[in-house]
């Protein structure tokens, strides 16, 4: 695989580990090849558990360094968690670098999913060749990074690029990061799932038995209420990135994440909203991510390897992934 520009460049071995709320996705990477990959149940623990969990993933593999992607935000020196909304356990300050150094005499590098994902596929993926690139993930929550100049931006504690929170309704439901009618509150995978288990026939408590993919299934199949479902979201969804490619001045965006897959569907109404940021941003073209649900293991996999490990004395206010 060749690399032509930008992202992480895939040197040595690693360790990829994805913890997400549901699922660890772990990838063991040498060069840019996959050795091998996997997937288990995130462990109901909290932090302890989770650390746990990936010494014993590691202690299976021969790797120089391990990286781990994570569904929130760190520390201004990234060795330690802060806000993780969608993990069990009070992950506030845990040293999650520092317990699997201990535990596993490797160099560990912690970062945030979507700047994970974005790497990967920078790197390895739909955007490789691009040097300036907002991503977007659609799955449970919605993801976001901005890559600058071939480097994907991370900042004090990894929060650059957080599109999912980008006001899409002033006023509207709460959103888990503490502020009303974010993105992620009108076109989240969690809020999808709610649209498709009432219009399938159930209640708002019976939301939780239907999932994003159950909706993204069924749009693919063709029903027509599903399609609806993702068509009356894509409208928000495009005038957010609109919003983002006219103060950056971009104008390629890489969509992942579970609900990309029908991602199809929506593209009209958000192309539609695109085309009003024309005299801004010019054409925009949309990519669908190529790496699949692997890509923010391979991400955390690929950036292990790929800068010093040490923690600066004094962080920088904007470090990037070189
Ligand atoms: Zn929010």
């Amino acid at each position: 695989m060749v690399v032509t520009r930008g992202g992480p460049r895939p040197e040595g071995s690693a360790l990829g580990v994805d913890i997400g709320g549901t699922n660890i996705k772990w990838v063991h990477r040498a060069g840019a090849a996959v050795v091998a990959r996997g997937t288990l149940p995130t462990p109901a623990a909290g932090p302890a558990g989770v650390a746990a969990t990936i010494a014993e993933i590691a202690g299976a593999h021969t790797v120089e360094a391990i990286g781990v992607a994570l569904p929130g935000h760190l520390s201004p020196d990234l060795r330690s968690t802060t806000t993780i909304p969608n993990l069990d356990g009070d992950w506030q300050r845990f040293p999650l670098a520092d317990t699997l150094e201990r535990a596993t005499a490797k160099p560990v590098l912690l970062m945030n999913d979507a700047r994970a994902f974005a790497s990967a596929e920078l790197a390895l993926g739909s955007a490789r060749g691009h040097a300036d690139v907002v991503f977007m993930t659609m799955g449970t929550g919605i993801g976001g990074a901005i890559a600058l100049g071939g480097t994907v931006l991370r900042g004090s504690g990894d929060r650059i690029g957080e599109i999912g929170h980008m006001t899409a309704e002033p006023g509207g439901d709460p959103c888990g990061c503490g502020a009303r009618g974010c993105l992620e509150t009108v076109a989240g995978g969690r809020t999808l799932a709610a649209r498709w288990a009432l219009a399938s026939g159930g209640t708002g408590n019976q939301a939780p038995s239907a999932t994003p993919e159950d909706l993204v299934g069924a749009a693919r199949s063709g029903d027509t209420t599903a399609r609806e479902i993702l068509e009356t979201v894509a409208l928000a969804v495009g005038t957010v990135l609109g919003s983002v490619l006219a103060q950056l001045g971009l104008s390629t965006v890489v969509v992942g994440g579970g609900v990309a897959p029908a991602f199809d569907v929506m593209r009209p109404a958000v192309e539609l909203a695109l085309r009003d940021r024309r005299a801004l941003v010019g054409p925009v073209t949309l990519l669908a991510a190529e790496l699949g649900p692997y890509g923010g293991a391979m991400g955390a996999a690929l950036n292990a390897t790929a800068r010093p490990l040490a923690a600066p004395s004094t962080p920088s206010r904007l470090s990037v992934i070189p």
